[in-house]
C-alpha cells in the first residue's frame, strides 16, 4: 500500500491505481475528479497545511507515476479546479494592522468557510517576518488583505504584481486600503486609499453626486471618518454580479464609515455608497471593483472591527465579492430585504453564513 504523489504550484495531485483503473484526485478538497472511477473514500486523504497527501493502494509506483504523467501531458490533469466543484482557495494576509486583526481575521475565515465555497489559508506577517516574507501567490484563487503594515520586500511586491497582472485576484477590506502609500501598483489595484500621508498627490477624491461619479482634485488629506453608527448602504450598480442579488438599500452594523478616500481610481466601478453623515457629508464609495491587468479586485470599506464584521451586510458582501474576485461570477442566491433590511442592522454568527448552492 503506497501512494504516488506529486506537487504542483496550485494543488497536490494524487494518482491511485485500483486494479486496472486510475483515479485522479484533488485531495486538497478531498474531492475526486472521477475521470475513470467513482469517488474514493476521503478518509485516506491527509492534509498538512495547505498540502494533502495520501497512500498508494498498490506497489506499482512507477506505473502509477507514468500514468499521471500521461494524464498531465494529455491535459486531463490540468482540468480547471473550479470546474470540479473544488473550493476556491483564499490567501488571507494579516499580522499588522491598526485594527484588531487577531479578532477580525477569524470572523472572515469563518464567514467564508461556513459557506462551503472557500478554503482559507492565513499568512500572518509580523514586523519581524516582513523583511523576508514571501509566499506563492499563484497557489490561490484570491488574496484577501487584512494587512495594514510595513512594506513587503521588493521581491514579494514584484511577485504580487505579477500574480494580479496575470489574472490573480484581490479583496481589500477596510484598513487594508491604508497600506502601502508608496507602492504605485498597489494603489492602482485598490483604486482609493486613505491615511499614510495620502493627499492630492495620490489622486482625486472620488464620490457620488447627483447620480454620477465625481472626481474631485481639490487639495486635502486622504482618509477620515465620523463617529460610528449604523449606516445605510445604497446600491448604485444593480447589474453587477455582486450587487445584483442584494436589496437596493440596507443597513450595516454600527461602525465608522470611511470618507475622503483618494487615489488613482482607474478602471474602478462604484457599486454602492453611503452618506457620510457628520463626516464629509458626501455619498462615499463603500463597495468598489477595480481591474488591474487581468486581475479582479473587490474593495470594501466595511469591516472596522470583529463586531461590525458580524453584520449581515458585511458578511453577504464579503461572500459575494470574494467569489466574484475569484471567478468573475456570483453563485450565491439573492439576499432578501428580510434577511438584509434597511430599517435595522442585523448581525449573525459567521458560522451561520449562507451556504453556496
Ligand atoms: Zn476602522
Amino acid at each position: 500500500m503506497c501512494f504516488a504523489w506529486w506537487l504542483e504550484a496550485r494543488l497536490v495531485v494524487v494518482i491511485v491505481e485500483r486494479g486496472s483503473k486510475l483515479v485522479l484526485l484533488n485531495p486538497d478538497a478531498a474531492r475526486v475528479f472521477s475521470f475513470v472511477h467513482g469517488p474514493l473514500n476521503s478518509d485516506c486523504i491527509k492534509t498538512v497545511g495547505r498540502f494533502s497527501y495520501g497512500m498508494l493502494i498498490t506497489p506499482k509506483l512507477l506505473c502509477a507515476a507514468a500514468g499521471l504523467l500521461l494524464l498531465m501531458n494529455s491535459g486531463v490533469a490540468t482540468a480547471d479546479h473550479h470546474a470540479g466543484g473544488d473550493k476556491l482557495k483564499v490567501l488571507l494576509i494579516d499580522g499588522q494592522n491598526n485594527h484588531d486583526w487577531r479578532r477580525c481575521s477569524p470572523v472572515m475565515k469563518s464567514t467564508l468557510e461556513a459557506s462551503g465555497k472557500f478554503s482559507v489559508h492565513t499568512e500572518t506577517v509580523t514586523e519581524a517576518d516582513v523583511i523576508d516574507w514571501i509566499v506563492d501567490f499563484s497557489a490561490y484563487d484570491v488574496v484577501l488583505s487584512n494587512y495594514n503594515g510595513k512594506a513587503w520586500q521588493e521581491k514579494t511586491q514584484k511577485a504580487f504584481v505579477k500574480y494580479i497582472e496575470e489574472g490573480g485576484n484581490l479583496v481589500v477590506v477596510h484598513a487594508a486600503d491604508n497600506s502601502f502609500r508608496e507602492w504605485k501598483e498597489y494603489n492602482l489595484m485598490i483604486g482609493l486609499g486613505g491615511w499614510g500621508g495620502r493627499n492630492e498627490k495620490d489622486g482625486p477624491y472620488v464620490y457620488w453626486k447627483d447620480g454620477k461619479v465625481v472626481r474631485d482634485d481639490s487639495k486635502g488629506r486622504g482618509g477620515s471618518h465620523g463617529r460610528a453608527w449604523e449606516y445605510k448602504v445604497v446600491v448604485r450598480d444593480t447589474e453587477h454580479p455582486i450587487t445584483k442579488g442584494l436589496p437596493k438599500e440596507f443597513l450595516q452594523a454600527k461602525e465608522e464609515l470611511y470618507d475622503r478616500l483618494r487615489g488613482p481610481g482607474q478602471n474602478m466601478k462604484i457599486l454602492a455608497t453611503a452618506f457620510a453623515k457628520g463626516g464629509s457629508e458626501r455619498h462615499e464609495p463603500v463597495l468598489m471593483t477595480i481591474t488591474y491587468g487581468k486581475g479582479r479586485i473587490f474593495h470594501t470599506v466595511m469591516g472596522h472591527d470583529s463586531k461590525s464584521m458580524l453584520g449581515v451586510a458585511f458578511q453577504e458582501t464579503l461572500l459575494r465579492g470574494t467569489e466574484w474576485a475569484a471567478t468573475g461570477k456570483v453563485t450565491f442566491p439573492p439576499v432578501t430585504a428580510e434577511e438584509l433590511p434597511v430599517d435595522k442592522a442585523l448581525s449573525r454568527d459567521p458560522k451561520a453564513s449562507r451556504s453556496a448552492p
